[in-house]
């Protein structure tokens, strides 16, 4: 273990400082300041881990990360085999150390009484560190097995599923609808939180390792399920959770109404130095965000990088606790008011309101009418008479989540069957009812994390091999399709 005495010796958490807001809001680079990782804090932090048994923080990360190994072996400088040890659980330790909202630091046994570990910063340090050194090296299989795998859909979950795959020496293309791989990590979550060049650099490992990538390629119309399904040996539906979730109110068709993906995709390819036509910016305008998870919080940072005159997140739900409350004791994921550093850029947050009716002015938005909200006797919110209140707003973004999949044409073409929550049926080895077709990701298990998304591609990938094998995997299945958080993040 880490010191013995560690935890008693440093009572605090640190964290190296961000970039500051009046620097940070001028480009759409990293939050974090891109320095050299100070190792002595590092040390002392991870000095702090009391691999304490019965470690939680395993438990409570659907990676199962090995949290007090990796902690151990940066406390006592040995950082290549502390990149093992992260790369043992998780493909894409960049991506979580840097956008995870750290569920294993929400089960870390010294939590219970004391600030947890600073796991999520000891992660990203590691494998930055790696890939500094050249420690991060194609993993290219022994021997090929013969068998053909087709992945649709390059996000999180996509790109784990293939990634193990091609290492079991199956042959594996991945098609994606977008001109480049990554999913919702790259046209979704902006740059200042996850620079694309982090996706190149694994993207660019695995191509190496044999994976191939078809890109600009809509499964379902460029090519049809059916058609991929008969081509290969098994398909891996990984294509995420995209459609919008509507807020079908008065005045919805007027102009300056847009849901939050196609916003931050524009500004995301905007901020790669790709030609926008028509983007769709803040600039100068009065933004109203509706809905206050991850999705609204990127769009409150990217309004205010374009200049917006004013950003106003609403959220129909109360002010969480600022403490754990009673009622999501350690080790859950507590639901309590936290600020992102979107938030800590600017913009105000108004919580228990709700929206009634968009109003226009020449066929353009102008203003938001919002009301209180409270909840009835059914625990539905309803608006509070008399508190009607109008928002100005030229532009109004809604981040109110996703509903399922974009099916239609995998269910006509391969007679898939969908849940009530409108993602694909799957059996407990995330196969569908057509054989030989597995899905992973946010389009099995509806909208989630990408933590969860590796999770989902790392457990089906060991599905498939099973099924390609006549029932064998060595692979590892840290989940099962079933399977949910402690608690679930908001
Ligand atoms: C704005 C935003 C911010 C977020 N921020 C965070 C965060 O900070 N932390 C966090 O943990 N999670 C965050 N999430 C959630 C996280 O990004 C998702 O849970 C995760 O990306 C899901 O991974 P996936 O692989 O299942 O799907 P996706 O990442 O959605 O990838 C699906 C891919 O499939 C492709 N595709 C779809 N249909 C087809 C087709 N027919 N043919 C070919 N390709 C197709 C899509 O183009 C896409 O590239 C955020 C989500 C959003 C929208």
């Amino acid at each position: 273990m880490a010191d013995p005495k560690g935890f008693l010796k440093v009572r605090e958490r640190e964290l190296p400082l961000d970039r500051p807001v009046s620097l940070r809001l001028l480009d759409f680079a990293d939050v974090h300041a891109q320095l050299e990782p100070d190792q002595v804090m590092l040390e002392r932090q991870s000095s702090r881990c009391m691999d304490c048994g019965v470690p939680f923080c395993h438990r409570t990360c659907p990676l199962g990360n090995l949290c007090p190994e990796f902690n151990d072996l940066a406390w006592r400088g040995h950082w290549a085999e502390a990149a093992e040890r992260l790369h043992a659980t998780n493909n894409f330790p960049e991506f979580t150390g840097r956008v995870c909202p750290a569920l294993c630091e929400s089960g870390c046994v010294l939590g219970i009484n004391q600030p947890p570990v600073t796991i999520k910063n000891i992660e990203v340090s590691i494998i930055d560190r790696a890939f500094k050194e050249g420690w991060v090296s194609p993993q290219i299989p022994a021997r090929l097995t013969g068998s053909t795998v087709a992945v649709v859909g390059s996000g999180p979950s996509g790109l784990a599923a293939a990634q193990q795959l091609t290492r079991a020496g199956h042959t594996v293309a991945v098609y994606e609808r977008a001109d480049a791989p990554g999913g919702l990590l790259r046209y979704g979550i902006p740059d200042f939180k996850l620079e694309k060049r982090h996706i190149d650099r694994r993207v660019a490992q695995m191509e190496a390792e044999g994976t191939r990538f078809r890109c600009g390629a809509r499964v379902g119309t460029d090519v049809t399920w059916d058609d991929l399904a008969r081509r290969y040996d098994a398909v891996v539906i990984a294509t995420g959770s995209t459609t919008p979730r509507d807020l079908d109110l008065p005045g919805r068709e007027l102009d300056g109404i847009s849901f939050a993906k196609p916003y931050l995709e524009q500004s995301n390819l905007a901020a790669a130095g790709r030609p926008v036509k028509d983007q769709l910016t803040a600039k100068g305008k009065h933004v109203v965000v509706i809905g206050g998870g991850d999705t609204g919080s990127d769009c409150v940072g990217t309004a205010l990088r374009q200049g917006a005159e004013s950003v106003t997140s609403l959220e129909i739900m109360p002010q969480p606790p600022a403490e754990r409350p009673d009622s999501q004791p350690w080790p859950t994921y507590p639901a309590i008011f936290r600020t992102s550093t979107s938030h800590e850029e600017g913009g105000t947050r108004e919580y228990l309101v709700t929206s009634e009716q968009f109003l226009g002015n020449g066929g353009h938005v102008h203003a938001l009418r919002v009301a209180t909200a409270e909840r009835d006797a059914n625990g539905r919110f309803q608006a509070v008479a008399g508190t009607e209140r109008d928002i100005p707003a030229d532009l109004v973004l809604i981040a109110m989540g996703f509903v399922g999949p974009e099916s239609k044409e995998a269910v006509a073409q391969l007679g898939l069957e969908l849940t009530p929550r409108g993602t694909y049926v799957r059996d407990d080895h995330f196969q569908t009812s057509v054989p030989g077709v597995f899905v992973a990701g946010d389009s099995g298990r509806g909208q989630s994390l990408v933590v969860w998304a590796i999770a989902e591609g790392r457990s089906c990938a060991a599905a498939v091999d099973a099924y390609l094998q006549g029932g064998h995997t060595a692979l590892p299945a840290p989940i099962t399709p079933s399977e949910r958080p402690i608690a679930l993040p908001r």
